[in-house]
């Protein structure tokens, strides 16, 4: 199986550079950052409180989900545009941090995988967790402010200063959970992207395809 490991901080450019590289290697894509946020959107949907954790498990694993790049529709209602919105990433990293609800995104991660004998996705624990045997494993990274002048652009609502101040706390959260915490896998390949184009940061990951 081809499974190339994207993962890395917010605003590292991640999807950027996974969306281009699997257009380049003729391989599917997929946004695992997006179905954690598709299960925080059905939890705001259902008027769920973060602390109901039995309710927010069951939610995930009924979890209606049809993922393209294009779209997103989480039990029959578009939210292409919502997952990206604010009340969701409030409360996507807190869900993330749910065992139970990652064993079940995990599951479905590893059939997606399977069932097209591959693929390039990103996330934040495909190369630690989900699989640890990926061809190729690489960690983006960028420096604060990069990263922060990237999300700010990106949801052209916010200043700089609170995107900053949300980039951080969901760092904090996703770094310092105990299930399946963002790491850099041992054998991932680093990759600082804050001195590079989106152009010059795919073709230096695909130089380094085995
Ligand atoms: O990639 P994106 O920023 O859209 O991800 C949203 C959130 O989903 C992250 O901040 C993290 O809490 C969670 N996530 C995760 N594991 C993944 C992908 C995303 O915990 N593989």
């Amino acid at each position: 199986m081809r499974v190339i490991a994207i993962d890395g901080p917010a605003g590292s450019g991640k999807s950027t550079v996974a969306k281009a590289l699997a257009a380049r290697l003729n391989l599917d894509y997929l946004d695992t950052g997006a179905m954690y946020r598709a299960v925080a959107f059905a939890v705001i949907q259902k008027q769920i409180k973060p602390s109901q954790i039995e309710e927010i498990t069951e939610i995930a694993k009924s979890l209606d989900l049809e993922l393209t790049e294009e779209s997103c529709v989480v039990n029959g209602v578009d939210a292409t545009t919502e997952i990206r919105g604010p009340e969701v990433t409030s409360l996507v990293s807190q869900v993330a941090t749910m065992p139970e609800v990652r064993i079940e995104m995990v599951k479905r991660q590893r059939v997606w995988a399977e069932t097209r004998n591959g693929g390039v996705m990103e996330g934040r624990d495909i190369g630690s967790v989900v699989f640890p045997d990926a061809m190729l494993k690489i960690y983006l990274t960028a420096s604060e402010e990069v990263r922060a002048a990237r999300r700010a652009a990106e949801v052209k609502e916010g200043d700089v200063a609170t995107v900053a101040a949300d980039i951080e706390r969901r760092d904090a959260v996703d770094t310092q959970r105990a299930a399946s915490p963002l790491v850099e896998a041992e054998d991932a390949i680093v990759v600082d992207t804050s001195e590079m184009t989106i152009e010059q940061a795919v073709e230096y990951v695909v130089g380094l395809m085995p």
